[in-house]
């Protein structure tokens, strides 16, 4: 099959988590101009994924809104079932739902703890466990893919990068990073791909505050090697190609998407 031939997903259904802005709208709208079926999870705002809903069909897609929590046990699973009822048999999901609640450490409550690691690793194990249970159920659809299933989470840098003041979102990153590569271990013998997109700063609302500071984005970009803010729609694209059979042979791996972040950019010429 030629390259391009192999990006497309036409045929498959996706579920996407947090889809109603960001990151998630864009991982959704790049899913479906990929030729994939799409169920847009929220959690607030409806409008949001309603939004989302109208760009996918402005571009000829299908496209479904569907509430849930991630963190809830039975919204997860009602989400997957409206899902299924919806589009059919998933092939795809992308569990990007997340959160931040910054605090300096004496300041952190249990709560604020407690609310990050719910959404981003409790909510990360939910989704990512039902995906597994639905693609053995569903088979193998060998005319649209070569694998069972393919599950990517959306990580961070920080599951890397320690993140001083925000100590609940850099635990539930750094705890994604080994949720994904244990769970790939166990289940890529039954053809199911989990691999993460890992952002760097990427405009959206979790760092509207921190962008919009007197310096706010001078300090942003003083930490990217490549000199630009990133854009939702660079992860979009990314995760279209981490779904797609173009990818196939990538397995449990993590995909830095952050104009070289990682790079550690203070070392250049020092340290
Ligand atoms: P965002 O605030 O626009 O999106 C977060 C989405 O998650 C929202 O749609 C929100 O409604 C949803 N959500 C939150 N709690 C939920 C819950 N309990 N159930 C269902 N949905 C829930 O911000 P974003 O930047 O698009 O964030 C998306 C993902 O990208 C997050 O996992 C975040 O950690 C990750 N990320 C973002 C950046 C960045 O720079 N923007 C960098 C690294 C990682």
């Amino acid at each position: 099959m030629a390259y391009p031939d192999m990006l497309s997903l036409k045929g498959q259904s996706a579920l996407v988590t947090g889809a109603s802005s960001g990151i998630g709208r864009a991982v959704a709208v790049a899913l479906a101009e990929a030729g994939a079926d799409v169920a847009v999870n929220y959690h607030g705002s409806r409008e949001g994924a309603e939004r989302t809903v109208e760009m996918i069909h402005a571009l000829g897609g299908t496209a479904v809104a569907i509430r849930a929590d991630v963190a809830s046990e039975s919204d997860v699973k009602a989400l997957y079932d409206t899902a299924e009822q919806a589009l059919g048999p998933l092939d795809i999901v992308v569990s990007n739902a997340g959160r931040q609640k910054d605090a300096a450490i004496g300041d952190m409550s249990l709560d604020a703890w407690n609310a990050v690691l719910s959404t981003n690793l409790t909510g990360a194990f939910l989704v990512g466990r039902e995906a597994i249970l639905r693609f053995r159920r569903k088979g193998m659809r060998p005319e649209v893919s070569r694998a069972l299933g393919k599950l990517i989470f959306n990580s961070s840098v920080h599951e890397r990068i320690p993140w001083a003041f925000r100590v609940n979102y850099a635990a539930s990153k750094g705890g994604l990073k080994l949720l994904m590569e244990s769970l790939a271990q166990e289940v890529s013998e039954e053809r199911i791909r989990v691999n993460s997109v890992a952002p760097g700063a990427i405009a959206t609302e979790i760092n509207r505050a921190e962008r919009e500071k007197d310096d706010g984005e001078k300090a942003m970009l003083a930490l990217i090697p490549y000199k630009r803010i990133g854009d939702p729609e660079d992860i979009g694209r990314a995760s279209a190609w981490l779904a797609s059979d173009a990818s196939d042979y990538v397995v449990g791996q993590t995909l830095f998407i952050d104009g070289g972040m990682t790079l550690y950019p203070e070392f250049r010429g020092g340290g």
